[in-house]
């Protein structure tokens, strides 16, 4: 690998490092809810082991490496420094690779699944391994795997069969793609879940699925599929082959998660809790994923808690094969202003959504609100921190009994100190930074509850029955006539629209959110201004906020357009991009891109705040109503072919003069340091302790967390 080809591979410098702040929040809580959040924060928490596992041989190794070195020296970097006898600028590159490493809780980014390696040469690392036997003893133990970059498949997560890097195939290095499927469908017909096993391919040719629990033998009662633990596979490709259930898959991880929850059903606050931490406490002790769907059916009807949390093997993503499921957990807090805040977005829903741009045929007969609340994270340990969720993942859970919708508040607003701002110009800075978490959170709540909460489907909900009078059919207000499409018995939006729907959709909330924002009355909902229209004033410049930040959005999201495939890899993304095309198309010079010379150096955005009421919401507006009757009446074929074209990457301009600038501004993603809590077994009372938002601040966050 030539040295511009391993660039991209080298780790951020410096890497953006910022603290979760929660103390406010958490200060709010009463004692048992705070020991209520620490044990699962201390459940989550005993699980990054698994998590470093579960992404490269070398990630625990070099987690235990960091840590040693922090042990030995005390948290003195500068003597450990003089003791390696390196330079300052060595010791610089080792700790920012430390920090973006615990950060992602391994040394394959969280976001894009690519390995990153350390800036600094490797006789650094070495000298700093030296410094101490433990240290030395866990820097063999990574294999040079820290830096090594000679295998260029191995940089990616994927198939062990492409050389791609993963660890859910432990010891496998021939399992086919093949194989795998067919392992899966026999688990599939047997009724056994995937999402916490690992697969083993022996020598023999005969398999192993691993189960993650704490006991190390089959449970005395039997697991999720009986008694036994050998089969032989009767039909298929791997007929005659046997596979064996192996329990006790990161044994010492789990008992630790389990004593802990079991700690939160003394805490709970109220049966659907406990039942809930004794349904986790089954499923990590004794490996049942069917104690753990148990768990996320009483988590569904835990409403309105004040500590929100889940923990287990959640999300697939990172397995090739998509069914096997990383470690996640978190604890967090609600944030009652914003939940205030959101209830009233609720009930003021009926007035808002008249304002929307088509008539009541296309609307519910009644408003009802998706579920969604808004949390401040305490602990959220896993290989990366989203924005938000949406579980469980189980369809069958789902569509019967509900899912959650949550937003991480804390973790949208964090912001590094000296964090960059491109695209905003000079002038508008100020008022950006200061009202851009604001407008944020106007553009979330309306987004989440008015956005994909309104509209209606037009549908023959069975054989000549249909909602909607067929008879005399709504007036399409793009054609003027009535409307000829609508969906047929069975058919649902996702099946219309198929790959289509979800960015689709995200665009039309994204939409109603920029629309209803131009309502005064929603501002004031979230502490702005008094209702009355003011452009000028303190709500007219959050409105200002809040075009700005999507249209800097729609900018930004270019990182996001693949330009070997022409393809968005982002559904949100993809929608803010082709916002910001609606924005320039305004007319009346509402929005446009200013730069000076032909490679669009210092790039700005330079929008017309007084414009934003009339042409900036007319074309929002218009935008908006294509949309969502193309949605309501089923009409794909219009609907795609017109967001096709909203969506479309010119690459000339857009694909590669715009986007190179974009790439050039790109900032590191953000890693988090997160708080510690405390326990007083006397007392019962819980503290809290935060770091600092530096690389050395993380490190120490990791070691007191003594995971
Ligand atoms: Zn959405």
């Amino acid at each position: 690998m030539d040295a511009q080809e391993l660039k991209q591979y080298l780790a951020d410098a410096p890497p953006s490092v910022v603290r979760l702040e929660i103390e406010k929040h958490f200060e709010a809580l009463s004692e048992k809810q705070k020991r209520y959040a620490h044990f699962i924060s201390r459940a989550s928490f005993y699980g990054s082991r698994i998590v470093a596992r579960q992404i490269s041989p070398e990630s625990e190794p070099i987690f235990d490496f960091i840590l040693a070195l922090h042990k030995s020296s005390g948290g003195d970097w500068k003597a450990l420094q003089a003791k390696a006898g390196i330079s300052d600028e060595e010791l610089g590159y080792f700790l920012q690779y430390a920090a973006q490493f615990l950060g992602n809780n391994g040394n394959y980014k969280s976001f894009g699944d690519a390995k990153f390696i350390p800036r600094g040469p490797e006789s650094a690392f070495s000298a700093l391994a030296a410094t101490s036997p433990e240290a030395q003893k866990f820097y063999d133990a990574t294999s040079g795997a820290i830096f090594s970059t000679d295998k260029p498949s191995l940089l990616h997560l994927g198939y062990p069969e492409q050389g791609h890097m993963t660890t859910y195939y432990p010891g496998s290095p021939d399992i086919t793609k093949v194989e795998i499927d067919a392992v899966s469908a026999w688990m599939e017909k047997k009724g056994l879940l995937p999402e916490n096993t690992r697969l083993v391919q022996k020598k023999d040719g005969s398999f192993e699925i691993w189960i993650a629990s704490a006991i190390t033998t089959i449970p005395v009662e039997g697991g999720d599929v009986g008694k036994e633990t050998v089969f032989k596979i009767e039909d298929g490709i791997l007929a005659g082959k046997t596979i064996t259930l192996v329990y006790g898959d990161h044994s010492k991880e789990l008992a630790g998660a389990t004593a802990s929850i079991k700690k939160a059903v003394e805490n709970s606050d109220n049966e659907n809790q406990r039942n809930m931490h004794s349904a986790y406490a089954k499923s990590f002790e004794k490996g049942s994923l069917l104690a753990f769907k148990a768990s996320q059916r009483f988590w569904i009807r835990d409403i309105g808690p004040m500590v929100e949390c889940n923990v287990g093997f959640i999300e697939t993503y990172r397995d090739p094969a998509g069914i096997r499921a990383e470690w996640e957990g978190f604890a967090a807090v609600v944030n009652l202003e914003r939940t205030r805040a959101f209830g009233a977005l609720v009930e003021a829903a009926p007035t808002l959504i008249p304002h929307l741009p088509w008539e009541k045929d296309f609307e519910k007969d009644k408003f009802l609100s998706p579920d969604f609340t808004s949390l401040e994270v305490l602990t959220f340990a896993g290989s990366g921190i989203p924005v938000g969720i949406n579980i469980p993942n189980y369809d069958d859970i789902r569509q019967t009994e509900g899912f959650k919708n949550v937003s991480l508040g804390n973790v949208m607003s964090a912001k590094a100190p000296d964090e960059k701002i491109p695209f905003i110009a000079e002038k508008d800075l100020e008022v950006y930074k200061r009202y851009r978490d604001g407008a944020f959170e106007v553009q979330v709540g309306l987004h989440e509850l008015t956005g994909h909460g309104c509209g209606k489907l037009l549908q023959e909900t069975s054989e000549g029955k249909f909602n909607f009078d067929k008879e005399n059919p709504p007036i399409s207000p793009l054609t003027g006539k009535p409307i000829t499409t609508w969906y047929k018995p069975g058919q649902t939006w996702g099946s219309v629209f198929g790959s289509w729907a979800g960015s689709y959709e995200e665009c039309r909330a994204e939409l109603v959110a920029m629309y209803l924002s131009c309502e005064f009355p929603v501002l004031k909902i979230f502490g702005f201004g008094d209702g009355s229209i003011d452009i000028d004033g303190e709500a007219g410049d959050v409105l200002y906020a809040s075009y700005l930040s999507m249209a800097r959005a729609g900018l930004t999201s270019l990182e996001m357009w693949d330009p070997k495939s022409k393809k968005w890899g982002q559904a949100h993304s993809q929608a803010r991009f082709s916002i910001l095309k609606c924005f320039l198309e305004a007319g009346d010079d509402f929005c446009k891109l200013d730069y000076k010379g032909d490679d669009l150096a210092d790039l700005k955005i330079s929008l017309d705040r007084s414009k934003i009421l009339t042409a900036g919401r007319k074309a929002v507006g218009d935008y908006l109503q294509k949309l969502h009757i193309f949605k309501s009446t089923a009409d794909v074929e219009t609907g795609t072919k017109f967001y096709a074209d909203m969506t479309n990457v010119d690459p000339e301009y857009w694909g590669k003069k715009v986007r190179d600038e974009v790439l050039r501004n790109k900032q590191p993603r953000k890693v988090f340091v997160q708080a510690n809590t405390y326990l007083d077994e006397a007392t019962g009372k819980v503290t809290l302790k935060h770091y600092d938002a530096t690389p050395e601040g993380m490190i120490q966050s990791w070691a007191e967390r003594d995971v």
